[in-house]
């Protein structure tokens, strides 16, 4: 796909469409933090359930009710390392969990009140002020000489490295891009957990010490697997999912196609999001939460958005459905395929789209001068292919109930491993128990082997 940036000359595709400081307030913060007065009151709205089926709903496991009871009783430094030792990443998780279909569904007060306790917003109001204060509430082990390498600075990542460094194990963790966080950093709506916040989250859980971050340092460009596990005592694979799927058309080097998580990476890179010059008419393919955050973010800058979905029913987690029917700027196109990109003009840009009805076959053109591809993402594991054992997908393959890939010493958890349940919070659970799987491992191995580097 071509340079998105190259259709700037279209005078349909323009750069401060809204005004600068208009569209940074829509970036700024969806959620306001609780007060301490109004989060006292929220957390006595808890009843301390004794089988807790909100932290059996959490898969990290945290003990709700006993960190609600730290803040219901003035506790917030009790309350915010009960959170932190079952998830390090308790501060964004508090932000951008899908609640409502974790901890909170299962809270008791939907009964008794028609609204559960406000979960992952008093978790935030705990850690917040811990991620602010010097030093770092938990020690690590004395060195036990031992290094581990960790591929992949995201949650998962980041996780493992925790942990590992919590019992006295040195690590380097290589992470491609500049700036650490993964998908925390350039994925997650700004508006839920900002840049400087999922920044300072990285710099807090580094803080522990032992933990070398080398960021630039790609695995399969700057070094191999085999290198990594000749080198370190273990190998932990966090790397997320890099690959895109195709739409399986020929776009040629047509400018104005780009895929989601790329144009959603570069909107919240962006110092001046206004800056980005987008058609006023624009689509975005595809039907899952990726596809309608992005049709939620192009109305920042675009007229009229268009989702184009070919089935009859949309699979995005229903918060932000509500959120798409309720924006006048988007409509929905259903049951529709494109089946061409239509362009014009040298250098060739984006005019339209050919669509087919996929119930009667029927053809029409949709005028547009952007086209958003949000039809899912793929496991990026060809750099090691026929090295470890994938999934036909390339989804890296564990052990049952386990971190363990088939290369002994080699762990692998987060989005790579995990097809069914992608967020935040199940990549830090996994990447906390690689950290134990790998514990174990290295208790069983006799031999230390030095990093060179
Ligand atoms: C647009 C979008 C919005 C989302 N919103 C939410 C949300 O609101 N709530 C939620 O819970 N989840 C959300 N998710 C999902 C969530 O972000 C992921 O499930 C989670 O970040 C996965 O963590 P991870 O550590 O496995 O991978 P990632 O966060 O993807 O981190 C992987 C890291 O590895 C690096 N890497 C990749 N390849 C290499 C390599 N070869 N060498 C070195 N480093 C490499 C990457 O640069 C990246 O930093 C969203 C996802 C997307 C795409
Ligand atoms: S980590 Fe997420 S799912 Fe778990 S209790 Fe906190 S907000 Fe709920």
């Amino acid at each position: 796909m071509a340079n998105p940036l190259d259709i700037a000359d279209n005078p349909d595709v323009k750069p401060y469409r809204r005004g600068g400081e208009e569209v940074a307030a829509d970036f700024a913060g969806l959620h306001p933090p609780l007060s301490p007065a109004a989060a006292q009151i929220e957390a006595n709205r808890c009843l301390f359930c004794f089988d807790a089926p909100c932290t059996a709903a959490c898969p990290t496991g945290i003990d709700v009710p006993g960190f609600i009871r730290g803040i219901a009783t003035g506790n917030l430094e009790g309350a915010a390392l009960a959170i932190l030792e079952a998830n390090i990443f308790g501060a964004s998780c508090g932000r951008v969990c899908p609640t409502e279909s974790l901890c909170e569904q299962a809270c008791v007060r939907h009964a008794d009140a028609g609204r559960p306790v406000a979960i992952g917003a008093l978790q935030y109001h705990a850690v917040e002020g811990m991620l602010a204060r010097a030093g770092h509430p938990f020690t690590a082990a004395a060195p036990s000489g031992r290094r581990v390498a960790v591929v992949g600075a995201g949650p998962a990542g980041l996780s493992c490295a925790h942990g590992l460094a919590r019992r006295g194990h040195g690590v380097d963790v290589f992470e491609a891009r500049e700036t650490p966080g993964g998908l925390n950093a350039y994925g997650v709506a700004a508006y839920n957990l900002p840049g400087a916040l999922a920044q300072r989250e990285v710099d807090f859980i580094l803080g522990i010490g032992g933990i070398t971050l080398l960021t630039g340092r790609a695995l399969g460009v700057d070094f191999t697997l085999a290198e990594l596990r000749r080198r370190y005592d273990a190998v932990f694979l966090g790397i997320g999912l890099g690959g895109v799927r195709a739409l399986g058309l020929d776009e040629g080097p047509l400018s104005g196609v780009e895929d989601a998580v790329s144009f959603i990476a570069r909107l919240r890179m962006a110092q001046d999001k206004a800056a980005l010059p987008i058609g006023r008419r624009v689509v975005v393919i595809g039907g899952g939460n990726t596809a309608v955050e992005e049709a939620l973010f192009l109305t920042h800058h675009a007229d009229q958005v268009t989702l184009i979905h070919r089935r009859d029913r949309l699979r995005a987690e229903r918060i932000l459905q509500e959120r798409l029917f309720a924006n006048p700027k988007i409509s929905v196109l259903w049951n529709k395929v494109v089946v061409d990109i239509l362009g014009s003009g040298q250098p060739e840009t984006v005019r339209g789209v050919l669509l087919r009805d996929t119930q009667t076959g029927a053809l029409s053109e949709l005028d547009v001068e952007g086209v958003f591809i949000a039809i899912g993402h793929t496991p990026n594991t060809a750099l090691f292919q026929g090295q470890l054992d994938m999934d036909e997908e390339g989804y890296i393959r564990t052990e049952p109930g386990s971190t363990r890939t088939s290369v002994p010493g080699v762990f692998a958890a987060g989005d790579v491993q995990d097809k069914i349940y992608r967020q935040a919070v199940t990549a830090a659970g996994s990447g906390c128990m690689a950290a134990l799987d790998a514990e174990k491992w290295l208790a069983t191995q006799p031999e230390t082997v030095s990093a060179a580097e």
